[in-house]
């Protein structure tokens, strides 16, 4: 495990820098990815910005939005540093085997992040974001990030809890964000940007709610999504939100089939550890925000993924 320094002086030394973040980029892996970018142009290094995935349009406020760009099969980036953010290596999609790094620095945010051989790890686990720990790095680094940066980091912060309104936001997280404002971001800006949705993804949510399912004597909810609808939906991540808010729901599920033995799993909760369920299939993730992916038919997944949550209430599985 690095310190904050070492992190920050393995950085130091480094000409070039590529960066990367998990696949279904988040605006916790696309604010801190590119929040670091700016950062580090600020300090003269030559960056890159790799993520395996398209880029939800919505996220084309942030500064540096154009300039990210997807692996290239069978080109290979050479570079000093690169440095995975937001997910251990196994969630980077094709960006692995397109760079050839000296080191490869994996910051991250989850505690359920187990380190990688080869890699060196900076991992905390009391920040809400992996911006949050971008932004204890910008003061480590000895660089005030600029009205580009703030703008990312905020977003990153800001998504990853809610707006400020789950249990990871800390007066840290307040007072990194309060700094932020002052270097430049723009709350308002940014969550309207945020907040845009295609008409088709309001009817996708009203389809996908009329079709959820109470179990787990009403202590669960879930959205259980077929490989059609799965398919013909652009964006599902709004989904979740609206079902963890009902009264006496403790458990929250999204499940989305994929392909014909795939489909991913989405947990939100306000009680149980679902990071603890999520890990026992071989995922990971935060008490209260976890996700897996099953590797079963869409309706073996289901039951597997019902029975999985309704034993940790049963059971009490908290943190
Ligand atoms: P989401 O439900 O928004 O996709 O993910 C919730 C949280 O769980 C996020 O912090 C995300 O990084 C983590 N997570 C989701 N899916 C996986 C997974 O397959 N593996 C791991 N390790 N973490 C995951
Ligand atoms: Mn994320
Ligand atoms: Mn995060």
């Amino acid at each position: 495990m690095l310190t904050l320094s070492e992190t920050a002086a393995a950085l130091q030394g480094a000409a070039k820098v590529v960066i990367t973040a998990h696949v279904n980029p988040d605006g916790d892996a696309i604010g801190s990815s590119l929040g670091l970018m700016h950062l580090l142009r600020a300090l003269g290094k030559d960056v890159t910005v790799l993520l395996d995935d398209d880029i939800p349009a919505a996220f084309s406020v942030l500064p540096g939005y154009d300039v990210i760009e997807r692996p290239r099969e069978g080109e290979a980036i050479a570079c000093d540093v690169f440095v995975i953010l937001d997910t251990m290596s196994d969630r980077i999609g094709g960006t692995s085997g397109a760079v050839r790094a000296r080191r490869i620095l994996n910051i991250d945010h989850h505690h359920t992040n187990t380190g990688t051989a080869g890699e060196e790890l900076y991992l905390d686990g009391t920040r809400a974001a992996t911006a949050e720990i971008i932004y204890d790095l910008a003061g480590a680094l000895g660089v005030r990030p600029d009205a580009a940066a703030a703008a990312c980091l905020y977003t990153g912060l800001a998504t990853d809890t809610g707006f400020f309104r789950f249990s990871n936001a800390t007066a840290h997280t307040y007072r990194a964000a309060a700094d932020l404002l002052e270097a430049g971001a723009e709350p308002h800006v940014i969550s309207e940007a945020l907040e845009v949705r295609p008409l088709q993804t309001v009817r996708d949510l009203a389809e996908a709610l009329s079709q959820m399912e109470l179990f787990a004597d009403g202590k669960a909810c879930g959205i259980f999504l077929t490989q059609a609808q799965t398919a013909r939906m652009a964006s599902t991540e709004s989904f979740i939100g609206h079902i963890r808010v009902i009264d006496g729901v403790d458990v929250a599920v999204v499940l989305k089939c994929k392909e014909p033995e795939l489909c991913r799993v989405s947990m939100r909760s306000k009680r149980v550890d679902v990071s603890r369920i999520a890990a026992s299939f071989g995922g990971g993730g935060h008490v209260r925000a976890a996700g897996c992916t099953l590797t079963q038919p869409f309706a073996e997944a289901k039951q597997t993924i019902m029975d999985a949550i309704a034993r940790a209430i049963r059971e009490d599985w908290t943190a």
